[in-house]
């Protein structure tokens, strides 16, 4: 946990109740304080993942920012009785973090995702973010920890979106995040394919309407069996509040 808020517990996960430019705003203080700090971004599907594997909860509690990403983390914490303020999706924090960044001139990493799409999503960033730095590039499918983590700590990056998939990127933040010498590791999933537009986001609508899980489920239909978690914490969900 960062600074003294309290987090909002939702089945053994802690999560941050800030706004979107809020929680861009609290990066912007990680990136400007000593020491190294991650951010993680949580789905219900991750939450189920962490109720089940105790590194992973270990993990991802133990970053400084634990942003809500997914609507069903925000009717979760409503039904038990602590409201969240709103989603931040991981890829929005990421775009107005870039902002910032940006206009600050510092330095980016990116690590994960496919080889040659982080170098795509290096340019098309480079062009929509003017004033950013990306300082170095690697693919997410690497056996080896040490060298991915000496090539981070030689670009002299301020900060590595880490796109592993969960929970591989959590326990890679919580292991290596200090030995690669950056002030701050963001967690963000299939965000690399998004901004290399090998991935489409939903339309503003899908999202507005906390339906972007149902428009990846109609793309990507291999995720069903991933999105079974989600009735799942529903229920986990229901059964605590009855606790309550
Ligand atoms: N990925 C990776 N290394 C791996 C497994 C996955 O770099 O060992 C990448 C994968 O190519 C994709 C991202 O991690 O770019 C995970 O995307 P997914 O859609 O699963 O993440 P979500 O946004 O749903 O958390």
């Amino acid at each position: 946990m960062w600074g003294d808020t309290v987090r909002v517990d939702v089945l053994g996960v802690g999560f941050d109740n800030l706004t979107l430019e809020e929680a861009a705003e609290q990066g912007m203080e990680l990136l400007h304080a000593e020491g190294t700090q991650y951010v993680v971004t949580p789905n219900p599907e991750i939450v189920e993942v962490c109720r089940e594997n105790r590194a992973a909860r270990e993990a991802v509690n133990g970053a400084a920012l634990v942003l809500p990403d997914g609507i069903g983390v925000i009717k979760g914490a409503a039904v038990l009785g602590t409201p969240l303020k709103e989603r931040v999706p991981g890829i929005e924090f990421a775009a107005r973090l870039l902002e910032k960044m940006a206009a600050e001139g510092m330095a980016l990493y990116l690590l994960g995702a496919k080889p040659g799409v982080a170098e795509i999503a290096s340019e098309r960033l480079r062009a929509r973010y003017p004033g950013l730095r990306i300082t170095g590039t690697h693919d997410g499918y690497f056996q080896e920890d040490a060298p991915v983590v000496e090539k981070i700590r030689q670009s002299g990056a301020d900060a590595v979106f880490v796109c592993l998939g969960a929970p591989r990127q959590e326990l890679w933040m919580a292991k290596n995040g200090e030995a690669t010498g950056v002030r701050l590791l963001c967690g963000l999933g299939g965000s690399l394919d998004v901004f290399a537009g090998t991935v489409k986001r939903a339309p503003r609508f899908w999202c507005d309407h906390g339906l972007e899980w149902f428009y990846r489920l109609c793309r990507e239909p291999q995720r069903l069996g991933r999105m079974m978690k989600l009735p799942l914490f529903l229920v986990h969900v229901w059964r605590e509040s009855r606790k309550n």
